[in-house]
């Protein structure tokens, strides 16, 4: 009945094959792309059970599909509570959340039902997404990103001119449950949808209105040059006449 029991239990129903409840439905949808059929491939060492016991939660919880724009935080961020001000009323279950996410066992001996497990485990997402979006604003986590930017971890912007350009992961709003993550380009300015549907699904909150300005800001040597083409629309080889 301890968190580290919730999260060995997580652990295995994931293995088993069961999403989290904010993954949930992303598993029925057809596999279309290269990448996600190349995830696809790599399902079987995705969620390896024999490692269960040593990997930490939060290194269990950056590998799974979809959660790739994620980086680790640091147990010394989260442990300290002023990193954390306001984050416990915003969280239900918030303290065996927070247990989970640090593999502390808990020493109530509390039991849960299997309901209980994953209004905990969906809670532990949630406060690690909320903490991340602090942490990567911090220049620790402005470090751990730019190790995934350099990475393409976030993926590049699809524009034809942008030339492959590697994006940053942005949120619309800093407010849980408003819109989903996107990516930024930093060559065109522009927020695309991320190409994987699993990453399409995570809270743009988790990640922030800041983080990608504040990201180019501390490393301008990465902020690229206006795209030099533009694309021009023709018709018969001929520019389109303003009116048309
Ligand atoms: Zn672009």
């Amino acid at each position: 009945g301890s968190a580290a029991a919730v999260a060995a239990k997580g652990r295995d129903r994931l293995a088993a094959g069961k999403l989290p409840a904010s993954l949930g439905g992303k598993a029925a949808g057809k596999v279309s792309d290269s990448a996600e059929e190349f995830e696809t491939d790599s399902e079987d060492s995705d969620v390896s059970g024999s490692e269960g016991e040593d990997t930490s939660w939060i290194s269990w919880f950056c590998s799974l599909r979809g959660n790739e724009f994620f980086c680790e935080i640091d147990d010394d961020y989260i442990q300290d509570d002023f990193n954390l001000c306001g984050l416990s009323n915003q969280v239900p279950y918030y303290d065996y959340a927070l247990d989970l996410i640090l593999d502390i066992e808990s020493s109530n001996g509390d039991v849960f039902t299997d309901e209980q497990h994953e209004l905990i485990e969906s809670s532990a997402e949630m406060l690690y997404g909320l903490i991340h979006a602090r942490y990567i604003l911090t220049s620790k986590g402005l470090a751990a990103m730019l190790e995934k930017f350099k990475n393409y971890d976030f993926g590049r912007c699809p524009r034809v001119y942008c030339c492959g350009q590697p994006c940053l992961p942005a949120g619309q709003s800093d407010i849980p449950r408003s819109s989903t993550v996107k990516i930024y380009c930093p060559k065109c300015e522009d927020l695309h949808y991320p190409r994987s549907k699993y990453q399409g699904n995570i809270d743009g909150a988790y990640f922030g209105t800041t983080f990608p300005h504040l990201f180019l800001m501390t490393y301008p040597h990465l902020k690229p040059q206006k795209p030099s083409q533009q694309y021009v629309p023709k018709v018969f080889g001929f520019k389109l006449h303003k009116q048309s």
